[in-house]
């Protein structure tokens, strides 16, 4: 026998043949790097259609620890699937949490990385693969905290529900029909945003809820004129000198300063955790939001700037259609990105009030976007994220945040569920090139996350 099954063996024999025994991450650990070898080697990524087939792999395993095949579901959506996963609760009354996560990956080419991207390597204390940190780790970590859940016996008064989307990287279209089925919940968890930071010397500096995201839209410019021949010019009437103006009146706007609890509580601790004008800046408007000078150096801050205005600027140009004509048309692209709480509507009227000129059409483009209210900083769930960030790093500043977006949980907020980002990994600034080359993970944060997850759900579940 082993040395170590001795103890989870003797309590095997012990207990009564009905009763499940508790585990620990270490017994969980290497089913779970199984799992994850697996997953990083499906090719999920947009065209290959393999995430029907990593649905059905995820499945298998689910049904292996003891889940009901009807509480199991693959959606399939155009070229992709959704995987649905019911944890039943014992009191039907309460409405369960949704658990989200994405099977896709985004695309990567083996011959511009320095190993394989569809092969686990471990080097150095890192884990690499694409979707090692964005995001299969938290797809099997998830995956294999409901079978340690199934395996333990555990009975939650509150039913959960993993909602694993198929191409959150791209179109979002699996993640629209599981919002549509899906949206009677009392909140979801999301593992695709928030996270904690490390310093450069692997100590945890402050861990952030995803609370908000900001609204996405693109808006298409459009000046149109009756055209002819370049040897005749008519300046006032030139479409592509219109448009010019109305960019420039656009560059020169700013949307006007605004705050929520979760901005206002997310810049204090960035605030704290830095040094500097900037730091100084954020501490100030963190108190007096009304504070125009100390709104003006974050401004300045291309990082920052967003996480107090709407911001929108223009991000594509096209016009004219010969050398030697005057433009019949020319379009620009104004991308925004739009604080909680604001509508399309209303950024479109400000804009249309900025440039100024009624000859200049600002279309919505489509499809429309997706507003996407910040959730309420609900006490029970930022009491228990903190309490289970707190029993790996005691003392470490858990706060909420508000990302740039955008995340599977627009869809879910849009359709009025609370939803939180509770990424329980930890990684340096700029460290695990997700979406980039050699994307990769510190081996570390697999346990961590295993203890994350039944922790967590043990308390939100219970
Ligand atoms: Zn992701």
């Amino acid at each position: 026998m082993p040395r170590t099954c001795l103890t989870a063996c003797l309590a095997l024999a012990l207990a009564p043949a009905s009763q499940a025994v508790a585990e620990t991450t270490s017994q969980a650990l290497p089913a779970t790097m199984d799992m994850l070898t697996h997953a990083i080697a499906a090719r999920t990524v947009e065209g290959k259609d393999q995430v029907p087939a990593f649905a059905q792999y995820l499945a298998g395993k689910l049904e292996s620890a003891g889940f009901a095949k009807s509480d199991i579901e693959i959606i399939p959506v155009e070229h992709t699937a959704a995987l649905v996963v019911h944890y039943r609760g014992s009191d039907k009354s309460l409405k369960p949490i949704l658990l989200s996560a994405h099977m896709d990956v985004v695309a990567a080419n083996p011959a511009d990385w320095k190993r394989d991207p569809f092969k686990l390597v471990r080097e150095n204390g890192y884990l690499y693969g694409r979707g090692v940190a964005d995001m299969k780790t938290n797809v099997i970590a998830l995956v294999e905290t409901m079978m340690r859940f199934k395996r333990e016996g555990f009975t939650p008064k509150r039913g959960m529900i993993l909602v694993f989307s198929g191409d959150e990287e791209t179109d979002m279209a699996s993640t629209r029909e599981l919002a549509r089925r899906y949206h009677k919940a009392e909140f979801l968890l999301n593992a695709d945003a928030g996270g904690g930071t490390y310093d450069s010397n692997l100590k945890p500096v402050v861990y952030q809820i995803q609370a908000a995201e900001k609204t996405y839209a693109d808006f298409t410019l459009t000046v149109t004129s009756a055209g002819g021949h370049s040897s005749e010019p008519e300046p006032s009437k030139n479409a592509i000198y219109r448009l010019a103006k109305a960019l420039d009146h656009v560059a020169a706007y700013t949307f006007p300063a605004e705050h929520s609890d979760i901005t206002l509580a997310s810049l204090k601790a960035t605030g704290e955790h830095t040094t500097g004008a900037l730091a100084q800046a954020m501490r100030q408007f963190a108190a007096h939001p009304d504070d125009a000078k100390a709104a003006a150096v974050i401004s300045a801050d291309p990082a920052y700037v967003g996480q107090i205005r709407t911001t929108c600027v223009a991000t594509m140009l096209d016009g004219g259609h010969a050398l030697n004509a005057l433009p019949q048309r020319a379009t620009a692209n104004i991308n925004c990105r739009i604080f909680p709480g604001d509508s399309v509507a209303a950024v479109q009227a400000t804009l249309a009030k900025t440039i100024a000129d009624p000859s200049v059409k600002i279309d919505v483009k489509q499809p429309p976007p997706v507003e996407s209210p910040a959730s309420p900083l609900r006490p029970d769930v930022m009491n228990a994220v903190a309490a289970t960030i707190h029993e790996r790093f005691p003392g470490v500043d858990v706060v909420p945040g508000m990302s740039a977006g955008a995340s599977d949980s627009m869809y879910f907020r849009n359709a009025g569920v609370p939803c939180y980002g509770v990424d329980p990994t930890f990684s340096k600034p700029n460290d695990t090139f997700a979406h980039g080359l050699n994307e990769k993970l510190l081996a570390s944060e697999v346990p961590a996350a295993l203890d994350f997850w039944h922790s967590l759900l043990t308390r939100l579940a219970k």
